[in-house]
């Protein structure tokens, strides 16, 4: 049984993208981070994401707006920011304060620039199959099975978990990849039986350690997208690690599994739209 640790997937997307800027004659990417507050959520990814960007060479520049900032006061700069030709990608967190306009957000923002895809049309490709800018977190998923050489053309694929942040745009990309996909969500019958089909089980739920080994079968990978905390406080996934390794031919941890790659995506975003927009 393998276990595969984001890290490792972080690495190679990280050292990639590297290589592609230092060879580069066309200056350097260039990511603008957008907050709003100060969340400690959005604080610490900012910093990891800031982090990654520097191992590889892209240029980082942060915009800082107060909580109460006005919509039309926020809006102007954010215009400003997506028109400014030095930039190759905006990061905007979410959720943006009430009295901002979030749709006016996601329907400007230029699609070559919406490195997390927040613009309908973005993800409207990602259901089209079109889409170079996914959504980071099903992106991570799909990095960790490539990095895996797992091969999806033909496989069972169960995804637990029907949102718009992560199960519904991951099953669309397992589905451009020929997997065959099942979706599941709070209303399947019979889930542990439906997981058991899955060569490939990926589990979005949002509950501590729910999918055991009893959804798992012999030699499946799985994938853990979740990131709760248990009864005692600790950091856990939606599987219970060690009665599905039993089974599992390769399975991610948590932590330091999906969510360790997710802002490698971002930078093989940010540095794919600077090359496209280059070109
Ligand atoms: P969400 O919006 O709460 O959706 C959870 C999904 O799981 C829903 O579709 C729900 O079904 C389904 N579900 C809930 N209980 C279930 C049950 N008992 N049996 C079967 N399905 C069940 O959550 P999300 O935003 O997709 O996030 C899922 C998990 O991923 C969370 O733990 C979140 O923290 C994590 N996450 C991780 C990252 C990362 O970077 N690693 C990023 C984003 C999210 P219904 O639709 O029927 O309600």
């Amino acid at each position: 049984m393998e276990v595969l640790k984001g890290v490792t997937v972080a690495k190679a997307i990280t050292e990639k993208c590297k290589a592609r800027i230092e060879e580069s004659a066309c200056g350097k990417p260039r990511l603008a981070i957008v907050r709003v507050g100060e969340e400690p959520g959005d604080l610490s990814y900012e910093a990891g994401a800031k982090k990654r960007m520097e191992k590889a060479g892209v240029e980082t520049e942060i915009h800082v707006f107060p909580r109460d900032v006005e919509n039309g006061e926020f809006l102007q700069a954010f215009r400003k920011i997506n028109e400014d030709p030095a930039v190759d990608g905006i990061l905007v967190f979410r959720p943006l304060p009430k009295q901002i306009d979030s749709k006016a957000v996601e329907e400007m923002i230029d699609i070559e620039k919406d490195v997390d895809c927040i613009s309908p049309r973005n993800m409207e490709k990602v259901f089209e199959g079109t889409c170079t800018n996914a959504p980071c977190t099903p992106q991570a998923v799909v990095e960790m099975l490539d990095y895996a050489g797992i091969e999806l053309t033909g496989k069972r694929v169960a995804v637990v978990g029907r949102s718009m942040v992560v199960g519904k745009p991951l099953a669309m990309m397992l589905l451009q990849k020929n997997a065959t996909v099942t979706i599941c969500h709070s209303k399947t019958a019979d889930l542990p039986a439906v997981c058991r089909e899955a060569d490939v089980l990926i589990a979005a739920v949002g509950r501590a350690r729910m999918i055991t080994g009893d959804y798992v079968k012999e030699g499946t990978a799985v994938i853990d997208v979740g990131i709760n905390t248990d009864v005692e406080g600790n950091l856990c996934g939606d599987v219970d690690f060690d009665s599905a390794s039993e089974k599992a031919a390769l399975i991610t941890p948590v932590p330091g599994g999906v969510g360790a790659v997710t802002t490698s995506v971002l930078l093989k975003h940010v540095t794919e739209s600077h090359f496209r927009r280059n070109a």
